[in-house]
């Protein structure tokens, strides 16, 4: 599912979901991955939630396309509840147990009340469902996530809170540093993942390593890291980071 399609195959005309009218309900539209044939219409566009797009069975998107199969559905979270550099700031912070409970939807015995999004998979996920320059609780999309689309926004650098589309290049291990690369930024920039913890570099080095051909989220505040076009974050928590396969 996606917030946004485009209205034509060349993707010059965007729609997003909220400014969907009753003559689109029986519209194609297109995947906002330009190399996803999906054919996409509006859902939900009477309903009481939020309209958003879906794939068609009859064309549904390629694989390993990132509008296919999102967590993210507004309509299960409380939107206005979310602070996106305290969301980003709690991924840092030591583990807390929770109960299953906690999760929306999960379980159909009582009224849950919407939480807001909280783990990094579902801060990603609701950043790559919406347009880059539109906004989520009033935060702009490409604000939060770097990735290919949001790019253009960043030719100063990355400074602050931020999730970041990576690949992996590098380690050190004297260091305790990963290094990574932004594989759609033209301008070359370099991300440092630094450690205090011995052991906690040890495991992500790990899983970093072994999903070396995958895509790579990281969550973080960026600063420079004191060399040109290189800027760093410590990871403090494995909930820092997650991978995209
Ligand atoms: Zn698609």
């Amino acid at each position: 599912m996606a917030m946004y399609v485009f209205k034509d195959a060349a993707r010059k005309h965007k729609l997003l979901a909220r400014d969907a009218q009753k003559q689109d309900k029986s519209s194609r539209f297109y995947c906002p991955n330009k190399k996803c044939n999906a054919h996409m219409s509006v859902r939900s566009l009477d309903g009481v939630s939020k309209a958003y797009f879906a794939a068609n069975q009859s064309q549904s998107h390629v694989k390993g396309c990132p509008y296919k199969s999102r967590r993210f559905q507004p309509n299960l979270y409380d939107g206005n509840g979310f602070v996106f550099d305290d969301a980003l700031l709690s991924l840092t912070m030591p583990s807390k147990s929770q109960s299953k409970s906690d999760i929306p939807g999960e379980h159909g015995t009582g009224e849950v009340a919407p939480k807001p999004i909280r783990t990094i998979r579902q801060i990603y996920s609701m950043c790559k469902s919406y347009d880059c320059s539109d906004s989520y609780n009033g935060k702009i999309i490409g604000q939060m996530l770097l990735d290919e689309r949001s790019a253009y926004m960043y030719s100063k650098g990355v400074f602050g809170w931020r999730l970041i589309e990576l690949k992996y290049r590098y380690y050190s291990s004297d260091r305790k540093e990963i290094v990574l690369v932004c594989p759609q930024n033209g301008k070359e920039y370099t991300f440092i993942m630094r450690f205090g913890n011995e052991k906690l570099f040890k495991e992500i080095r790990k899983i970093v390593y072994e999903n070396r051909n995958h895509l790579i989220i990281v969550a973080g505040e960026w600063n420079s890291s004191g060399k040109y076009n290189a800027f760093c974050t410590e990871i403090k928590s494995k909930k820092q980071l997650t991978i995209v396969k």
